[in-house]
């Protein structure tokens, strides 16, 4: 009897001891599992943060370049690339063996000394005379210690530039607004001074002076619609526009203009209907046909016309004047390019008609273009959309 519960006890602690042994088995495989499972999500984190770091890093539009506490580089970039043009990797570089620029390598050491410098202006002349604004400060961990540098590329190219244009259209804008002025100016002392009592010259200054102040009047007229064109302020009132029509109405308004020079006006326009501003197309067609009879030649011939081709229409105003010779071809839309200045003040002209031209068109939607043959004369082209063909 004791026997047989002692062998039953045994069987029982036995059993226990194998149950309890599966089971720890089983629960020390799960916390392995378990581990391992957190390590590998964790893992995935970091790679996640990573990842997630470097689409930040190459989405911004500055280049950023990190250095680690030994000044070499930790991290670079695309912006920062495509800036200095490198393709190659840099991690592990110094600043003068990746990029070999002396002023860089110096600003790094003043950010050793100051902790941080902002506003630094380089210039790439290396590199397309490329103008960057350095912005770059120390990193410093909780306890203070340096762990690297940081510094963020602006690129200034394109405001420099925006900047130097700035400044020559003021420049020119005064020197214009001072040609006219100053002749008023002189004519009006010449005759305060006497020449007033002659009838015939006091007529003659009076002229030129009435000229001068209506090409002032036109110049700022000029200015203020290329200055709205130019800001995007100018929201255009389209509406179906008979092109025809059109041509026959700026016709009426040169007839005299034309006549005084001999010059034919042909009406070849097709019946078309564009969907357009018809004040600003009426502004289109009285710049170049002025331009086409005060550079065309004197009984000349003006040709006004356009064809159809798939969604737009090419509308062209062609002269048999002198034409334009072809370096100045491409300047010709330019504000304030004239072939000869001289004769361009003679006639009147400011200097921005064709600038507004283009400006008109491409709110459109739409493209200009000039050819010229010397001696043959000047064909100005522009595109609109089509709406519908009546003929
Ligand atoms: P402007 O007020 O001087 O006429 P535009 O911008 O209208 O200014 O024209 C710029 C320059 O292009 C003119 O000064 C002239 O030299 C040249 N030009 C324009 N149209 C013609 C043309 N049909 N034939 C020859 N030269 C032209």
């Amino acid at each position: 009897m004791w026997f047989a519960l002692f062998i039953l006890a045994l069987a029982a602690a036995i059993g226990i001891h194998f149950w309890w042994r599966a089971s720890f088995q089983a629960r020390q495989r799960q916390a392995r599992a378990d581990i391992e499972t957190f390590q590998r999500r964790q893992q995935q984190t970091t790679i996640d943060a990573k990842a997630q770091q470097q689409v930040l890093f190459n989405s911004m539009l500055e280049g950023l370049l990190l250095l680690d506490r030994n000044q070499r580089i930790y991290l670079a970039n695309r912006a920062f690339k495509s800036l200095f043009a490198i393709q190659a990797e840099l991690r592990g570089k110094t600043i003068m063996e990746a990029l070999r620029i002396h002023e860089l390598a110096e600003l790094v050491r003043r950010v050793e000394n100051e902790g941080q410098v902002f506003d630094y202006e380089v210039q790439l002349a290396r590199l397309t005379e490329r103008r960057l604004q350095v912005n770059a400060a120390a990193i410093r961990n909780s306890a203070g210690e340096r762990e690297g540098t940081i510094l963020v590329f602006h690129d200034l190219t394109r405001l420099k530039k925006l900047e130097r244009t700035r400044e020559e259209f003021v420049a020119n804008v005064s020197h214009e607004l001072r040609t006219p002025l100053s002749l008023i100016k002189g004519y009006v002392e010449t005759l305060l001074d006497g020449a007033r009592n002659n009838p015939e010259t006091l007529e003659r200054f009076l002229k030129i002076i009435e000229r001068n102040a209506q090409r002032l009047d036109l110049l700022i007229q000029d200015l203020l619609t290329i200055s709205a064109l130019e800001s995007g302020r100018v929201t255009l009132e389209l509406h179906t526009v008979d092109l025809r029509a059109l041509v026959e109405k700026v016709f009426n308004d040169f007839r005299q203009a034309a006549s005084g020079k001999g010059v034919s006006l042909i009406n070849q326009m097709p019946e078309l209907t564009v969907n357009a501003d018809v004040h600003r197309l009426e502004q289109v067609f009285a710049n170049l046909l002025d331009n086409a009879i005060k550079y065309g030649r004197a009984n000349g011939e003006v040709t006004v016309g356009a064809k159809q081709a798939g969604g737009s229409v090419e509308v062209f105003v062609r002269d048999n004047g002198p034409g334009i010779p072809p370096e100045s071809l491409d300047r010709v839309f330019e504000r304030f390019y004239r072939v000869d200045k001289a004769r361009s003040r003679e006639q009147g002209g400011t200097g921005l008609g064709l600038s507004i031209v283009k400006h008109i068109v491409q709110a459109h939607g739409g493209d200009v273009r000039v050819e010229s043959t010397l001696g043959q004369g000047a064909i100005f082209s522009f595109t609109l959309p089509v709406m519908a063909n009546k003929g």
